[in-house]
């Protein structure tokens, strides 16, 4: 799995808090490797704290004295920045810094994404560091995150691509029985088997005249076919029309439980 390839740079983070906030959405989106760059407080039980369950990830952090360490058997660094700098760079929104990354990470390169200081952001050396600069196109009046929501969203974005690439679902599986009742669509011989159904209960409550069908059963095809009505669905409408008729026939009926 080429996302182990990627590493977070937190660079000179001053709240441990942030550190457990980084590790947290790394470990949500399947990220593990984690490079402090001369934290100012860590080991630290804000950090346990706001890790929520990722310490792992946290214990396993490598503690390095300079970004060049941090660094070190990269093949491609990205540097995180909310404002412009001074020098004109390529610059990369999040997903196309999650392409970049991927595409790195498949070819069995290592890849640095690298977040600064809370007060200050990335040195311009450090940026000048980077291959890339990557903004997250946030609102120029306010343009700055927290920084453990910014590795959030970098890293969101490298799982949707991952997803993308390993041609897995973006959305939950359903795996209630009910839930894939409600999925499958009707078939053919269903349908009519309802509609001979329908016409029946429609003549026994008197609103369908045999005499003088008057175009409706067409018209109530036609209306359901548009729908694409589901087999949970179709089983609804049978279930109010078996009521109808017990209720046209003065039969007793069934309260529905739920
Ligand atoms: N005052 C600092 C803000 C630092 S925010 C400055 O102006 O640079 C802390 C870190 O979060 C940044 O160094 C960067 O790594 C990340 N970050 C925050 N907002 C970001 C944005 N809009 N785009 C990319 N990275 C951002």
């Amino acid at each position: 799995m080429s996302l182990q390839n990627i590493r977070v740079v937190l660079v000179n983070t001053s709240h441990a808090g942030n550190i457990g906030g980084a590790a947290r959405a790394m470990k949500n989106m399947g990220l593990s490797r984690l490079v402090l760059v001369d934290p100012e407080d860590f080991p630290s039980s804000d950090a346990v704290a706001r890790a929520s369950g990722a310490t792992d990830i946290l214990d396993a952090a490598q503690v390095v004295t300079t970004l060049e360490d941090a660094l070190v058997g990269c093949t491609l660094v990205l540097g995180t920045s909310a404002r412009d700098r001074r020098i004109p760079w390529p610059l990369l929104d999040p997903r196309e810094c999650a392409t970049a990354s991927l595409e790195q990470a498949q070819q069995g390169g290592e890849v640095a994404l690298v977040f600064g200081r809370e007060y200050a952001g990335l040195t311009n050396e450090e940026l000048q560091r980077c291959q890339f600069h990557v903004h997250i196109p946030s609102s120029p009046d306010f343009s700055s995150l927290n920084l453990a929501a910014a590795v959030q969203v970098l890293t969101y974005e490298l799982r949707m691509a991952w997803l993308a690439a390993q041609g897995k679902p973006t959305k939950m599986e359903k795996l209630e029985a009910t839930a894939m009742l409600d999925t499958q669509p009707v078939t053919m011989d269903e349908l009519e088997h309802y509609f001979g159904h329908l016409e029946q209960t429609l003549i026994e409550i008197g609103f369908l005249d045999p005499a003088k069908p008057r175009h409706l059963m067409p018209r109530l095809r036609r209306l359901y076919g548009r729908s694409g009505i589901s087999k949970l669905e179709m089983n609804i409408l049978r279930g109010i029309l078996t009521e109808t008729q017990k209720a046209a026939r003065g039969e007793p009926h069934k309260r529905r439980q739920e």
